[in-house]
């Protein structure tokens, strides 16, 4: 690798890394005419990190020149820094190279805006379609779309991406018009709208005509920024509820504001990013796509901010205690669900497990329960006390207290979703 384009490569995947929308789940396409790669195959629909980060992928930008001047993005226009930029050529270059080395087992390609979105989406296009059709490259390839580009380059680019997103930044329209002027949700919600209308349309063509190419098959996902603006994380939900409804999204990340500047709009250089607030969005997330709640449960008007000491679910357990204790040799599948302390697995294997015997803690413990937490909340064949005893904030000291405090002690470090 030549001197510049290593140099190039240090600028453009450094100034990649504040992107953590680039999980690779949902592909399937597989290795065609004895080609390179297999975006099914390889391994790279688990390389999460437990916070939604993920990895393996190579993740770069094609420039960091850009004619915006968002405030939170270390490419915007102002900022002082080392400008570069690849060519086509060299973004196939290195994907082919690094593939072949089994250093990455995808790409993540996404792009500052020179000159004008199509002109920058026209490219990326261009680096995709070099590598689907000249390299017969079939790796995962993740694409961002270019807020404003035109319809017919979004739709071809759909025919070589596994997953698309386009990046929603700030969860409001007032705190977007804050920090980046020159943009707006319409730039956001249009594309991800023509994407998902292609989705459907391709999939239903499909059904008709086998012939018919996939079109984005890992679906699109989208970022928001946390911690930049003031918005509440009842703001940040709903919007976010509104976005997996809207345009079916796969994901929707959650990307703690890193102070970059001393912007006097932002919080001031030093400040610590939001780790733990992340985590807690990361998990109501799950709950809504996952445990059957709705995010009104979890985040109203007299809870628009998620409790920071306890996991939503225990906090939203504490608020309904009504519903406690849940006899967990009775009760519905959907109510077990909501068990501070048991997971998906553990509420699957005790409705299959029931129906051999009532069940008893030492079984509930084998299954993978936690029990120290889920105890407060259950009645099982040899329950030793009944809930009605204690009130919320007692429930709450002892979980605390029994806990070993894991999220206070880690919150700098990488955090888990649920206990
Ligand atoms: S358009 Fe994108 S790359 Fe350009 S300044 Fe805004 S966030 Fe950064």
């Amino acid at each position: 690798m030549s001197e510049r384009l290593r140099e190039k490569l240090s600028i453009l995947a450094d100034a990649a890394k504040y992107d953590v929308s680039c999980s690779s789940s949902g592909s399937d396409r597989k290795n065609t005419n004895k080609g390179v790669g297999n975006g099914h195959h390889s391994g790279i629909c688990h390389t999460y990190t437990e916070d939604g980060r993920c990895v393996s992928l190579l993740k770069i930008l094609l420039t960091n020149h850009c004619i915006f001047d968002c405030a939170y993005c270390v490419s915007r226009k102002s900022n002082d820094i080392q400008r570069a930029a690849f060519t086509v050529d060299e973004v196939v270059e290195l994907t082919m190279n690094f593939y072949r080395r089994n250093f990455i087992e995808g790409l993540f390609l996404s792009s500052g805006i020179f000159k004008n979105a199509d002109y920058t989406m026209e490219r990326l296009l261009r680096v995709v379609k070099k590598l689907r059709l000249e390299q017969n490259y079939n790796g995962y390839i993740h694409l961002k779309t270019i807020p404003g580009a035109s319809d017919e380059l979004i739709h071809e680019a759909g025919l070589y991406a596994d997953r698309m997103s386009i990046n929603l930044e700030m969860p409001t329209e007032t705190g977007l018009k804050l920090l980046a002027p020159d943009k707006s949700h319409k730039d956001v919600i249009k594309p991800l709208g023509f994407v998902q209308n292609q989705i459907v349309q391709f999939k239903e063509e499909k059904k008709l005509i086998k012939s018919v190419p996939k079109f984005v098959p890992a679906g699109q996902s989208t970022q928001m920024v946390v911690g930049a603006t003031p918005e509440t994380d009842k703001e940040i939900m709903y919007t976010a509820d509104a976005f997996y409804k809207n345009f079916a999204l796969r994901r929707v990340y959650y990307s703690g504001y890193i102070p970059i500047s001393n912007d006097t709009r932002m919080p001031v250089l030093g400040t610590q990013p939001p780790l733990l607030r992340e985590n807690r969005l990361y998990q109501t997330d799950w709950l809504m796509r996952f445990y059957g709640f709705k995010v009104q449960e979890i985040l109203n008007d007299a809870n628009p901010h998620l409790d920071i000491d306890i996991d939503p679910k225990l906090s939203w357990a504490l608020r309904n205690l009504q519903h406690f204790p849940v006899d967990i040799n009775t009760a519905p599948y959907r109510m077990i669900l909501r068990i501070p302390g048991i997971g998906v697995t553990s509420a699957q294997k005790i409705v299959q497990a029931r129906q051999f015997g009532k069940l008893h803690i030492y079984q509930l413990k084998n299954i993978g329960v936690a029990y120290s937490r889920a105890k407060h909340f259950i009645k099982c064949a040899d329950t030793p006390f009944q809930m009605k005893d204690f009130q919320a904030t007692q429930i709450k000291a002892f979980i605390l207290a029994e806990s070993q405090s894991k999220y206070l002690k880690t919150a700098t470090n990488q955090l888990i979703l649920f206990k």
